[in-house]
């Protein structure tokens, strides 16, 4: 579940981007968590507002050196013939070519019509979703078959959102994004198992990581990969 309500915020901002406040009962602890473009500070449901502002104030200086870095990070090099395509862990070879319109992938190649950069990001990014489509849908029908919930799947799509990596719906809607197809395998398979896990429990519980646990022993590396290599993922 990635259901999001919106709250009222306070006016609080580090390196001049918005504090998000997430409460949550299940939290005993303030921690903050800074991301490319986003500051968000976890908090237990009834702290006081003053508790978590000059916590904000202790960790500021630290916040605002992570959000330079970020900053400083050269962004994806731009696609051109030879680019190196991942795709769910193969390395494949984009290569520029008259010979088409529509981008196809021949052995290890990825063939797709010259053009400039925004078209080339296009094209590959075409390439990419309807090759992910049938690898990704694939991986959550196995799960949601191995969890027993296979009956409770009603459609596997692709997104582009913003700020999440896939979603299911109480009616059994999963998404995930494209852009999981540029990831290793397995850190596509552990978002497909986490959405598939919530067609059984509609929360992050001890009973929904549970099921995620006895599928995946090993899926918080996969999630840890996920957090700390987003910004890879990006196409040029
Ligand atoms: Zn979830």
């Amino acid at each position: 579940m990635t259901l999001k309500r919106p709250r009222p915020q306070p006016r609080w901002t580090v390196g001049g981007l918005p504090v998000t406040v997430r409460r949550s009962a299940r939290r005993h602890t303030l921690s903050l968590h800074v991301a490319p473009g986003a500051v968000t500070v976890h908090a237990p449901a009834r702290t006081p507002e003053s508790l978590i502002e000059s916590f904000l104030e202790a960790k500021r200086a630290w916040a605002e050196r992570h959000l330079a870095a970020y900053a400083a990070r050269p962004g994806p090099a731009p696609l051109a013939d030879g680019s190196p395509l991942p795709f769910l862990g193969e390395t494949l070879t984009l290569r520029l070519t008259t010979q088409t319109r529509a981008p196809f992938r021949s052995g290890d190649e990825v063939h797709i019509p010259p053009g400039d950069p925004d078209a080339l990001r296009r094209a590959a990014e075409r390439w990419y979703r309807q090759a992910a489509l049938p690898e990704l849908r694939a991986l959550v029908e196995g799960y949601a078959q191995a969890l027993g919930a296979r009956d409770r799947l009603r459609s596997v799509r692709l997104s582009a959102a913003r700020t999440r990596w896939g979603s299911c719906t109480a009616a059994g809607d999963i998404r995930l994004h494209w852009l999981l197809a540029r990831a290793p395998r397995e850190v596509a398979a552990y978002v497909a198992l986490h959405e598939a896990a919530h067609l059984l429990e509609l929360n992050h519980s001890p009973r929904y990581w549970a099921h995620v646990a006895r599928l995946m022993p090993g899926h918080t590396r996969w999630r840890a990969w996920l957090k700390e290599h987003a910004h890879t993922l990006a196409l040029g």
